[in-house]
């Protein structure tokens, strides 16, 4: 993920942004105010590899700088790995809460940033939506896996075999994780049509969205299901 430099701004676009975080449903139920006793920073994976602080970011938005909150919202979010091992803070605060709802601020308003941190993504969210799965096992390939040596090599050039070898029928596959059928995918557009994911793709990449239409325009039919 490319993190992004975060672009000049009016005060009046940072507080239109502060706003929107603030005015999510679940901002209340995320920030209660700091302590700023660090727990969540000694409990967070990032923080150990980038200059990132999920007490930082919490302080800032408590503090309603929004100086500082422009800065964690353009750059700082896309550090967080969403594993949520900050829940453990003793005001009862969820920074990887509040950092979730930031990031998609960021994305619902089409900051530039955010279509930058995000760049990258689509071949993910294109095998999401295609196949059900997030990666196959024909991505295994030497030039993307160096560090695993001539093993990888091997194990690319023989992947049918090793996957024909596997039980289960449904991971008799190279290109998808598993074999996924029709409704379960079906069922995942909805979901995301629904609760605003495909407004969210929208917004970073309309060209992804255009051809994640397309790969369910069949499907959608063959189900008769239209689409408000
Ligand atoms: S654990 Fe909670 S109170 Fe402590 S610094 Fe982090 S957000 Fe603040
Ligand atoms: S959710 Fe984000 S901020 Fe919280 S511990 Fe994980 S990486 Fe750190």
């Amino acid at each position: 993920m490319t993190v992004p430099v975060a672009p000049q701004a009016t005060p009046e676009l940072k507080a239109e942004i502060f706003a929107k975080v603030v005015a999510d449903t679940r901002f209340h139920d995320y920030v209660h105010g700091c302590y700023e006793c660090g727990i969540c920073v000694a409990a967070c994976p990032s923080a150990r590899f980038y200059d990132f602080s999920p007490r930082k970011i919490t302080q800032t938005v408590c503090r309603e700088d929004l100086d500082t909150f422009w800065e964690h919202v353009n750059v700082d979010v896309w550090n967080c790995s969403q594993c949520f091992s900050c829940d453990r803070c003793p005001r009862g605060n969820s920074p990887g809460g509040l950092i979730t709802i930031m990031r998609e601020v960021a994305v619902t308003s089409g900051l530039r940033s955010a279509k930058q941190a995000l760049e990258g993504g689509e071949r993910v969210v294109y095998k999401i939506m295609s196949t059900g799965t997030q990666v196959s096992p024909d991505m295994l390939q030497p030039e993307a896996f160096p560090d695993w040596g001539p093993e990888v090599q091997e194990v690319s050039n023989n992947l049918d075999l090793w996957r024909r070898a596997l039980p289960p029928e449904t991971l008799h596959t190279t290109t998808t994780a598993w074999e996924i059928n029709d409704e379960t995918l079906v069922e995942l557009y909805l979901i995301w049509h629904m609760t605003g994911v495909l407004d969210m793709i929208k917004a970073v990449d309309e060209g992804l969205h255009m051809i994640l239409n397309d790969v369910m325009e069949e499907l959608l039919e063959d189900h008769d299901i239209v689409v408000p």
